[in-house]
């Protein structure tokens, strides 16, 4: 087999990377123009005084641990959109190279591609299908030039899983062709273990997890690629030398271990249990059309007057997605699954302005 490392670009390839001050912790630092004192009231363990460790080994086996795979197939980076734009900046050449998205959705997938100056061919998703993936379209819309294809599943904003098999067989039939992205930012809210178990079959396969979303940790910012150990390499060359903040390491790790990952499981049955009632409850108000079934943590809710279903939960202080530019998605709103308690305050208000009509 071909290393994967073919589809990336030359250029990076051959680059120099930016050479950081060496993290010597045996050594007093006098290296690197930090100020030799701490801030007063700094109570961070490594000091806010010093620039932090790049990809520092003990939040590297934390990850690592947490999504079952190998420390050399982790990059941590500044969550998951972080390495959307990585792998975009690392396999393609602006004004040459495409990468393939399935609309409707994620939206940074397309702004990645564009800030590189990279083409964008879409392969919409078939909606009659559930929003299944177009294995055929992928296949017949790949050329040369297209150097990733980004796969959401479960996919945002719709909210099904997408086919594994039928992902399988791309990392096949692509394979030495294409990397094939699979973003996994809501897995843990869809009772599979998903693609990382895999990562050692396809050299061609990348698999983004979050800390943002079931862990609860968006504010933290702190995402993973999970790769083949050469593009985790290839794209530690072009991270910035010290993208993760100490504050988010020393944070990640008090907050994703055994505690945290029982209380973690705890809020996601809880959250699946909701999703379900929320569903039902939305499915019977008059100003719903359609509920679509969701594998994550939010719900594609068809409207039959998005207008006034924006209104009545903005009346009750709440807010939800519109998700109308998107492609076909005509009256769709997108609705995360929250505490009980707001569940039960949005569905009151959809219940009281559907009643009205
Ligand atoms: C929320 C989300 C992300 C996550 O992003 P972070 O940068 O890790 O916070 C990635 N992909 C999708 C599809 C998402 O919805």
């Amino acid at each position: 087999m071909e290393s994967v490392l073919k589809l990336a670009r030359p250029d990076i390839l051959t680059l120099t990377p930016y050479s950081h001050a060496a993290w010597l912790p045996e050594l007093e630092r006098l290296h690197a123009n930090e100020m030799p004192w701490r801030a007063e009231g700094d109570d961070s363990e490594a000091g806010l005084n010093r620039y932090p460790e790049p990809q520092p080994p003990d939040l590297i086996e934390r990850l690592a641990e947490l999504y079952g795979v190998d420390r050399h197939q982790v990059l941590a980076g500044r969550g998951s959109d972080e390495a959307i734009d990585l792998l975009v900046r690392g396999f393609c050449r602006a004004g040459q190279d495409s990468v393939i998205i399935c609309p409707p959705t994620f939206g940074m997938y397309k702004v990645a591609a564009k800030i590189q100056g990279a083409g964008v061919v879409e392969v919409p998703l078939l909606k009659d299908k559930g929003f299944a993936l177009d294995e055929a379209g992928i296949l017949a819309a790949w050329h040369p030039a297209i150097k990733i294809v980004f796969l959401c599943s479960p996919n945002n904003p719709t909210g099904n899983l997408l086919d594994a098999t039928a992902i399988e067989r791309l990392c096949v039939a692509l394979r030495d062709k294409a990397l094939i992205v699979v973003d996994e930012a809501y897995i843990e809210f869809a009772g599979t273990p998903g693609f990382s178990p895999l990562l050692d079959k396809y050299s061609n396969l990348a698999v983004l997890r979050t800390l943002s979303k079931a862990y609860a940790l968006a504010g933290a910012r702190c995402g993973a690629l999970l790769a083949h150990p050469e593009i985790v390499s290839l794209l530690q060359r072009i991270i910035p030398p010290y993208a993760l903040p100490s504050l988010t390491v020393e944070s990640v790790l008090r907050l994703t271990g055994p505690k945290a990952q029982t209380e973690a499981a705890e809020h996601i049955r809880v959250l699946l249990a909701e999703r379900e009632r929320l569903a039902t409850g939305l499915q019977q108000s008059s100003l719903v059309r359609r509920v679509w079934p969701s594998d994550a943590n939010y719900l594609l809710v068809e409207c039959t007057d998005a207008d006034k279903v924006i209104a009545a939960v903005k009346s009750v202080k709440l807010i939800v997605r519109d998700q109308r530019a998107q492609p076909m998605l005509p009256g769709c709103l997108r609705i995360s699954v929250g505490t009980p308690d707001q569940n039960q305050r949005l569905l009151a208000a959809i219940a009281a302005a559907g009643a009205r009509t």
